[in-house]
């Protein structure tokens, strides 16, 4: 139960607690003939959010809106009303007297008067328009005023006969990609970011462990194998000995902002929510636990593997159990029993996706995967000089207070106009601020690096020239134009900059942006091979929404001996704890702290650096 008060049936928690109180759920069924659930509630602002992007208003009223919708999912009730009579609902962040209101109408009608106004002078189906990489509330604006368009499949079969390409700003080119956005967007419906997932995940697991039957729930699936990309949440939840698995599974897809549900009557439930999340929901009894996480957890081709291996053994698993030839129950109290069983060193769940870790874990051979405390610094960090947020000191600051003992500063060069690259007057600047702080930071064994994240030019050369390149401690080199070039022009164009000796970082190596594009056409496997080769460090970008190098190349870097530097590519100090999930796709492509550049110290980054330049 919720620690703060475990008997008001409604204890209020904000932010990251969540707390479905659940038998209060189960008995207010038949009393409340319309209850307005918190998911449902934070649906409803998020879609007000969007109608309102679409409209093109005031983007700070959206945005009071989407924040309003956030703070309402974090409640995590299934009654909202009993908040606004006590008032206990003005603590949530980011409520003001308009979202309040929507939601004073809420739980008075169930409806929306607000938003039913805006769904009549807008189409619903222009919502789904934004989901469509590209495609900016403007653009759909346009879309709709012009060619009277309401849905995907009108937007289809207009980019498909012409008519799109003919809207001014328009033109064949915009067209396809829509087009290819629009079935891009259809495969990856339930899909979300890792970050999301895990969000959702916990919020759904701690709403699991309210439930007076259910003694332990965990994460399993995508998420816990810290995939990128993650197709639902997946949770397995241990019931009493003497519950009744399959009637707990049910009872959950009758909770608020449920929208449809499958598997009722099985210990298994698939309960799709209002706002396009899923959970796969699998209850069972205390001695299947171990087993049924492991299952749920997966890879499948791990679990299949694994399997085949514990036959070899005379050990079958049967649905949730192991049994020996004799058929005899043989306990397993924890997966570290399981993988024993089958004469294998534990493999953490991150590993588990049939990439070797089986034959690794048979020779005791399993890397010592990458920890937090193993980063010493970070290299990949934009400031206000070029388009990050914050000033130099600042991100300093941020390192220090994460336990760092260097950042490296890294702004866009002078081809980058659109992210307002650096002229050399401004380089200079910052060199001499750098210098300066410098000093300060000395007497506590910090270090500033002083870099540039150059431009990859479209002939292969890095941007600004041998001089200036070489005043930098650190150069990363990236791509950020010219994304349509063909394989071979694009691996050669990269190839090249390898042989600069002012580079030392291969930054985001294959562009790709996670749910909205495709990495472009690149043979990442030479590019590696070469870096590996002249000793550029490849990146592991740490932005969630690159996190590039993907986990498979990392892989491939670590087997052909290439050094990685893990970057946040921070344009904000709170950017910088995209190292965290930097560190578990690291370790999902098997590194150790000797692979990672980062894992050395100032003297040990700049020393590397300077190695290849002669
Ligand atoms: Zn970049
Ligand atoms: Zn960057």
């Amino acid at each position: 139960m919720h620690p703060s008060n475990p008997l008001h049936p409604y204890s209020l928690c904000l932010w990251g607690q969540h707390c479905y109180s659940y038998k209060t759920v189960v008995s207010a069924f038949a009393l409340y003939a319309l209850r307005m659930d918190s998911r449902t509630a934070s649906h409803i602002l998020s879609q007000i959010a969007a109608f309102l992007e679409l409209r093109g208003e005031n983007p700070f009223k959206a945005r009071a809106y989407e924040t309003a919708a956030r703070g309402v999912l974090a409640l995590g009730v299934d009654d909202l009303s009993p908040l606004l009579t006590s008032g206990e609902i003005g603590r949530v962040r980011g409520l003001g007297p308009a979202t309040l209101s929507v939601i004073q109408d809420l739980v008075d009608t169930g409806s929306s008067r607000y938003l039913d106004q805006l769904r009549e002078a807008t189409p619903e189906g222009l919502l789904d328009m934004l989901k469509i990489p590209g495609l900016t509330p403007e653009k759909i604006h346009k879309i709709h005023k012009e060619l009277e368009i309401t849905d995907l499949v009108e937007l289809e079969e207009a980019a498909k006969s012409g008519r799109l390409a003919k809207i001014r700003g328009f033109g064949p080119k915009t067209a396809e990609r829509i087009l290819k956005g629009i079935a891009y967007s259809r495969e990856t419906d339930v899909r979300a970011l890792y970050p999301h997932a895990r969000a959702e995940a916990e919020h759904l697991v701690a709403l699991l462990r309210e439930h007076p039957e259910i003694t332990e729930a965990a994460i399993a699936g995508d998420v816990r194998r810290y995939r990128e990309v993650a197709s639902g949440v997946t949770i397995v939840a241990c019931c009493h000995a003497n519950a009744q698995p399959e009637a707990i599974a049910a009872s959950f897809t009758r909770i608020g902002g449920v929208k449809s549900a499958t598997g009722e009557g099985t210990d298994t439930v698939e309960i799709h929510f209002v706002d396009g999340v899923m959970l796969r929901l699998r209850c069972v009894l205390p001695e299947q636990f171990a087993v049924a996480l492991w299952r749920a957890t997966g890879s499948a081709e791990h679990v299949e593997l694994v399997r085949a291996r514990l036959a070899e053994r005379g050990i079958l698993l049967v649905g949730d159990e192991l049994r020996d030839n004799g058929s005899a129950r043989v306990p397993i109290d924890d997966e570290k029993s399981l993988y024993r069983a089958a004469d294998l060193d534990y493999i953490e769940p991150e590993l588990r996706e049939a990439e070797g870790e089986i034959d690794a874990a048979a020779r005791r051979a399993l890397p010592r995967l990458l920890e937090r405390g193993d980063v010493r610094g970070v290299l990949h960090c934009h400031t206000h000089y070029s388009d990050g947020k914050s000033s130099v000191r600042e991100m300093a600051r941020g390192a220090q207070e994460r336990g760092w003992s260097y950042v490296g500063i890294s702004d866009h060069s002078a081809a980058a106009f659109y992210a307002a690259g650096l002229s050399r007057e401004k380089v200079l600047a910052q060199l001499e601020e750098i210098d300066s702080l410098n000093e300060e930071f000395a007497k506590i064994g910090f270090r500033v690096l002083k870099g540039i994240e150059a431009d990859i030019l479209a002939d292969g050369r890095l941007d600004y020239g041998e001089e200036l390149l070489a005043r930098f401690d650190f150069v990363i080199g990236s791509i950020h134009s010219r994304f349509g070039m063909d394989g071979p022009a694009m691996t050669e164009r990269v190839l090249r900059a390898l042989d600069d000796p002012f580079l030392t970082v291969l930054a985001h190596p294959t562009g790709r942006l996670l749910l909205s594009r495709e990495p472009y056409a690149i043979d990442v496997d030479a590019v590696i091979e070469k870096a590996a080769d002249v000793r550029v460090a490849v990146e592991l970008n740490a932005d969630p929404h690159r996190l590039d190098l993907d986990w498979r190349h990392l892989i491939e870097a670590k087997r052909r001996g290439a050094i990685v530097a893990l970057g946040p590519d921070a344009h904000s100090v709170n950017a910088l704890d995209n190292v965290e999930i930097g560190v578990l796709m690291a370790r999902k492509g098997w590194l150790e702290a000797s692979d990672l550049l980062n894992a050395r110290d100032a003297v040990g980054v700049v020393a590397f650096a300077r190695g290849r330049r002669h």
